[in-house]
């Protein structure tokens, strides 16, 4: 039926780079053999998946939205992909997102935008536009994304879809082309709070193959769900993110989620975050740094493509051929920002002052849970905007995700719900939620109540 649904609607959408067809069909019948066999088959056997192209899937193409991956094949899967399909779910395919994750519009894919299903000459949000629409069209009932300032959050935002960031280190990085490793996150984008507790279950839990993944165990978010209950639960609404620059709509849903919250019996407070103003452009700094390191990578050797100057050239020239028509303007002006900053002579005035940035941004977070066990905003100041709006202004397309970088500086996990249409232009909204690192399993308590 998804196969179905993806052929009738996808040509329109365009959320995914690989259908897996075929494919998907012997798995399913594969988890059917197992299932008569006797296997015991965890709660999501049998239901498909999409996947977010970042992630790498054995023989299954994975370009990271970048022409410089085009046609390579990796010989091994990501974590979190051996973990679903463990679990006895259905890889779809892979689905499209701005090039190495970078953009809040999928307007950077290298193999074209994804529109969003509520109105198709609208953006899905990005990084991960095409796990969020999947979804939200009907073409999958789940999708794995990942979140490095909003990824996953901002697109189920736009969507009417819900996205969770879960604790840094909570869900393997291992497979997960980097983008920027101290800020990489992957995670569940699904259409009910429940679904995505069920598949947080499944991805998360150590793995010695990433160096940074959390070693104790977690409890069941699925469990959260179930035992829902909001009441004397502090929420604190950040005031630095409840005023210029969101949208009225926007600000109005968020209000009334907060309100439904209060009638279940928790208590709403006002909480201060001075230090988000900066956590910006401290991260358009610590993200550029780390992703020109991760993606020197791609050096026309190792990987994928290869241009070669007519009439042959040096290693070096190859070398710049293959950057110069693999990666898109964004890629480049990242590589350029990060090799700035980290430069001799700069390092210290530029990413050792937004490492110091970060550390304010964490020391926030902590005065603010101090008080209150989680933290609400909306989770991005517009509802989808058209294609097209912000492509020419790099600046105002970093904006977007002025409410959901702080968590990935902290390292802390993030929810998105929806909260309703905004009622001057008909498009979703959604509301975020923060809890302190490994406390995920609050985020699945709140958002469950506004189900
Ligand atoms: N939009 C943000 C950026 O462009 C977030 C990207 C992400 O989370 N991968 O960096």
């Amino acid at each position: 039926a998804h196969l179905d649904r993806i052929s009738a609607v996808d040509g329109a959408v365009h959320a995914f780079l690989h259908v897996e067809g075929e494919r998907a069909i012997e798995t399913a019948a594969e988890i059917d053999r197992r299932r008569a066999a006797g296997d015991v088959l965890g709660p999501l056997a049998g239901v498909p998946i999409a996947i977010k192209d970042v992630l790498v899937t054995k023989g299954m193409p994975s370009t990271s939205g970048s022409r410089i991956l085009e046609g390579w094949i990796p010989p091994y899967d990501a974590t979190p992909v051996t973990k679903v399909r463990e679990a006895g779910m259905i890889p779809l395919g892979k689905t499209n997102m701005d090039e190495f994750a970078m953009g809040s519009s999928t307007e950077h894919s290298a193999y074209g935008p994804t529109h969003n299903p509520w109105d198709l000459d609208r953006i899905p949000g990005g990084s991960g536009g095409g796990s969020a629409a999947s979804v939200a069209a009907f073409e999958a009932p789940l999708a794995l994304g990942s979140d490095t300032g909003g990824s996953i959050r901002q697109p189920a935002h736009v969507t009417g879809t819900v996205g969770v960031k879960p604790t840094y280190g909570a869900v393997s990085r291992y497979g997960s082309i980097a983008l920027a490793s101290s800020l990489d996150q992957i995670g569940p984008v699904t259409r009910t709070v429940l679904d995505a507790a069920l598949l947080h279950d499944v991805i998360a839990g150590h793995d010695p193959l990433d160096s940074t993944s959390i070693p104790e165990a977690w409890p069941s978010m699925a469990e959260a769900v179930r035992r829902a209950d909001v009441s004397g639960l502090r929420i604190g609404v950040i005031k630095e993110l409840d005023g210029e620059g969101f949208q009225a709509g926007v600000r109005q849903r968020f209000h009334e989620s907060l309100e439904l919250l209060e009638q279940q019996g928790a208590e709403i407070v006002e909480v201060s975050a001075p230090h988000f103003e900066y956590a910006i452009a401290a991260y358009y700094l610590i993200l550029p740094a780390e992703a020109s390191s991760n993606l020197a990578k791609f050096d026309s050797v190792r990987f994928g493509l290869r241009v070669t100057p007519s009439g042959g050239g040096t290693v070096e020239q190859v070398m710049s051929a293959t950057r110069e028509a693999g990666f898109g303007p964004e890629v480049k002006r990242r590589i350029i920002l990060g090799t700035y900053a980290l430069s001799a002579g700069y390092y210290d005035a530029y990413y050792g002052s937004a490492q110091k940035v970060r550390t304010l941004v964490q020391r926030d977070f902590d005065a603010a849970f101090a008080g209150v066990d989680v933290l609400a905003s909306p989770t991005a100041p517009t509802t989808a905007f058209k294609f097209g709006e912000k492509l020419a202004d790099p600046v105002s397309m970093y904006l977007n995700d002025i409410a959901t970088i702080p968590a990935n500086l902290a390292g802390v996990p993030g929810i998105s719900v929806p909260a309703g249409l905004a009622p001057e232009d008909g498009l979703p909204v959604g509301i975020q939620f923060l809890a302190p690192a490994r406390e995920d399993a609050r985020l699945y308590n709140v958002g469950a109540a506004l189900e």
